[in-house]
């Protein structure tokens, strides 16, 4: 076992405190990563408060994930000591089920293992990324590209390819109009690949407090939510729609801007079941639909295309005793686009 530096709930109500949190010996397809950033999910906010299930603490969240390879096992062939690597939202799937032998093993009927909070093969509960080492099984590890700078790679192991995925497989490209509801940190993410996709990209945000973003990163167009016009102009005009905001959003609303046979896809996951008006889903023949991040094949190709079109997200860095403020201000919307934390301040 291996001891190292961490921030840990103690429990759902408490703040984050410095703590020590063992990693497992190296098995022979293990590697060890020393991180060097570790980027701050919603999800992990959720999570370690507990409004996603019941957990088990002490708990270090965490599943935007780079550093180098400090070690590895015996049998490892992917990666060398000294790679730039970095780890997503998973780490293991049962790599037997139909969807893991079909390379979507992101969707392992199995369910795969989470990066924290999850049972891990040994029995233990997965520990995430804000601590300075990491044990990852090999095919579960990522190789970042070196002109992405660290810390920017970060939020592209959850927020990249949580957008990512569905863009591709929701064919954005030229010639699609696909609009992104929400300005955060998925949303900004969502706005520039689908620029960089080559699909005509609206922003549709709850103001125009971020419009020149919005088009700096890509947007050709801007509307706030909060006006009704929006809808009315609008209307009939999407092929596909992403949906990054975690909030209930009225839906008669939203499908009524796909055209024919556009699909609205939610990544966003309010805590709450949404009302879909089914009369809203039969003209233009629209779908309403769900992404869950991306395989590790797609995440390693979204690394590759965001190194190859010079795309990153926007980050500030922060050290490990601001994370607390920081959970305060993600949850206000003050941030502009994604927390990271500089994991040397742990060592
Ligand atoms: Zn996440
Ligand atoms: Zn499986």
């Amino acid at each position: 076992m291996l001891t190292v530096n961490a921030i840990a709930a103690p429990s759902a109500t408490e703040p984050l405190v410095r703590a020590t949190i063992e990693r497992r010996d190296l098995g022979p397809r293990d590697v060890l990563i020393e991180i060097r950033y570790a980027g701050i999910c919603h999800s992990d906010i959720h999570t370690v408060r507990g409004e996603w299930g019941v957990q088990s603490y002490p708990l270090t969240v965490g599943h935007e994930i780079v550093g180098r390879v400090a070690e590895v096992g015996a049998e490892v062939s992917r990666h060398a000591v000294g790679d730039r690597v970095g780890v997503g939202c998973m780490v293991n799937s049962c790599r037997d089920c139909e969807n893991c032998k079909a390379g979507h093993e992101q969707y392992c009927t199995n369910g795969n293992t989470g990066t924290y909070a999850s049972v891990d093969r040994d029995g233990t509960i997965t520990q995430g990324g804000y601590s300075t080492h990491i044990v990852v099984d090999e095919d579960f590890v990522l190789r970042v590209p070196e002109t992405i700078p660290y810390e920017k790679a970060a939020p592209l192991l959850c927020a990249g390819i949580t957008t990512y995925s569905p863009l591709v497989n929701w064919n954005a490209g030229p010639g699609r109009k696909v609009a992104v509801v929400g300005m955060g940190g998925l949303g900004h993410m969502a706005v520039k690949i689908a620029a960089a996709m080559g699909a005509e990209v609206t922003v549709l945000s709850q103001t125009l407090g971020k419009k020149d973003d919005g088009l700096a990163f890509g947007g050709g167009d801007y509307y706030a939510t909060s006006d009704a016009a929006t809808f009315e102009a609008l209307k009939n005009t999407f092929d596909l729609i992403v949906n990054t905001v975690s909030a209930p959003i009225d839906m008669a609303a939203y499908l009524g801007l796909l055209r024919l046979d556009g699909t609205l896809v939610s990544v966003g996951a309010p805590p709450e079941p949404l009302t879909v008006p089914v009369f809203a889903l039969f003209g233009n023949r629209r779908s309403f639909a769900g992404s869950g991040i991306g395989s590790i094949a797609e995440t390693q190709e979204m690394l590759d295309f965001c190194a190859e079109r010079g795309i990153a997200p926007e980050v500030e860095v922060i050290g490990a005793d601001e994370v607390n403020d920081a959970y305060e201000r993600v949850l206000r919307s003050d941030v502009r686009y994604r927390f990271v934390i500089d994991v040397d301040t742990l060592r």
